[in-house]
């Protein structure tokens, strides 16, 4: 059963799972991506925090800069994610 929960705390939760998002798993990104979809809750920023195609948070990100993109590789899948500066 999924408890309901107001956009506040909903927001609420998101913020503290960023806090300690390295010791998190792809499972919780996803859980955590749903809430937010559900409560109309944009990640914005919090996005690059982790992969894009497996969920995984960043752990040591091999961050590059490059053109104005910030390029960053997925150790988990290699998926490489680019960032508008
Ligand atoms: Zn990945």
């Amino acid at each position: 059963m999924i408890k309901k929960i107001s956009k506040a705390e909903a927001k609420k939760q998101i913020e503290e799972f960023f806090k300690d998002i390295k010791c998190k798993t792809s499972k919780d990104v996803k859980k955590i991506k749903r809430l937010g979809m559900r409560h109309n809750i944009p990640l914005k920023e919090k996005r690059k925090m982790f992969c894009k195609k497996c969920l995984t948070p960043y752990q040591n990100p091999n961050i590059k800069i490059k053109k104005g993109l910030k390029i960053v590789n997925c150790k988990n899948c290699g998926y490489v994610s680019r960032w508008r500066l």
